[in-house]
Formats: structure tokens, sequence, C-alpha cells
């Protein structure tokens, strides 16, 4: 087992919604403010991404899309993460550390898409996290070493995704020692480690 200790930053601000619709807000946050499976969500799409559209990871890795998960023969994304819908929680969980977040509620305005012009009684309250808040979680890891680089590639995506409704982010990996010695740590894992070592946009 390796476990990766985690910091996310969000640098603007952030939803995760799923939260009850029996309130006075539009968009709540979601009850558990930042669900695990939301940033396991947002490191899939981020990888598949970077494999599939813009073909990064020189064809080492592959991943199906999620079109045919039920295909006799695993991509590498689908063995990592897991099936959709399914028991299979892949090769890692995750678990964020609890606390209390600050929240804040911005009031929008929907847009019409024909017209580029607020839709009449379109006002909408959004619960958010503001900018600059710091979350931990850990990862705990337990296949190979090969499915670990792209564990790692995937935490390196997610800078350049986005999380709940449309967020950036950055993230760092505070234990890289760590995770060195507990893998046969070799010149790509500690150049990835190197680069997630501290948070890129600052
Ligand atoms: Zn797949």
């Amino acid at each position: 087992m390796i476990t990766i200790k985690v910091t996310l930053k969000n640098l603007s601000s952030l939803t995760v919604a799923g939260g009850s619709t029996i309130s006075s807000i539009d968009i709540p946050l979601n009850p558990l403010v930042l669900p695990p499976s939301s940033i396991k969500g947002a490191m899939r799409t981020a990888v598949s991404h970077a494999i599939n559209v813009l073909g990064l990871l020189d064809g080492e890795y592959t991943s199906c899309g999620e079109i045919k998960p039920e295909k006799l023969k695993p991509c590498d994304v689908c063995s990592l993460f897991g099936y959709p819908n399914s028991k299979d929680s892949g090769c890692f969980t995750i678990e964020v550390d609890r606390k209390e977040v600050k929240r804040a509620y911005i009031t929008r305005v929907s847009i019409d898409d024909k017209t580029q012009t607020a839709s009449e009684g379109s006002l909408f309250t959004q619960e958010v996290i503001p900018t600059n808040n710091e979350f931990s979680f850990t990862i705990y890891y337990r296949c190979d070493l090969r499915l670990f680089k792209l564990l790692l590639y995937s935490i390196l995506a997610l800078r350049y995704w986005k999380l709940g409704r449309n967020s950036m982010i950055d993230v760092k990996v505070e234990n890289t020692d760590e995770v060195c010695k507990s893998i046969s740590c070799d010149e790509e894992v500690k150049s990835i480690l190197s680069q997630l070592s501290d948070y890129m946009w600052g």
C-alpha cells in the first residue's frame, strides 16, 4: 500500500453541487463539501483527456473513454479507476480530511443562449467556497508501478482541468520523499514527484 498526501487549493470559487433540493439556495454545496468521488471523477476525465485528446503520455497508456467499459480487454484508465457503475474501485481509494469551510453566496443571472441577454426571472443563488481554500486528502494505492505512474499523471492533469462547477484548482503532494521510498522510485517517478512537490500556479 502506498499513501500519497495531497493538498488541493481552489483558484476560483468552488462549488461541488449535489446537495438536497430542499433549500432556499438554488445550488447548494454537496453535503460532503468535497466528495472523494468528485476528485476521482475529475482525475479520470482529466487524464483521459490528456491521453485521447491532447495525445500526451506517448501512447504508453490507453483510455476507452468509458464508451465501452464492457470491452473484454480493460483499458489502463478503467484498471486504475475502476469501472463506472460497478463496485470495483480500481487501484486506489481517496479519503478527504474533514474541515469546516467558509461559505459564501453569490447571485447569478442565467444568460439566454439565443439572445445573449439575461433571461427574465432567472436570478439564482449559488453556495460557494471562496478562492484559495486548501483541502487535504489521502490516496491509498494498491497496484503496480506502471499504473502508479498513471495515477501521478492524473494528479498532475488536475491542474489543467476543473472541479465541480468549473473551478480551477492546483494540487501538490506533501510526502514526496516518503512516496519515493515506498516504491522503487525511477527517474520518471522522480520527475513527476518533483513537479508535484509544490503548487504550479502559486
Ligand atoms: Zn476503459
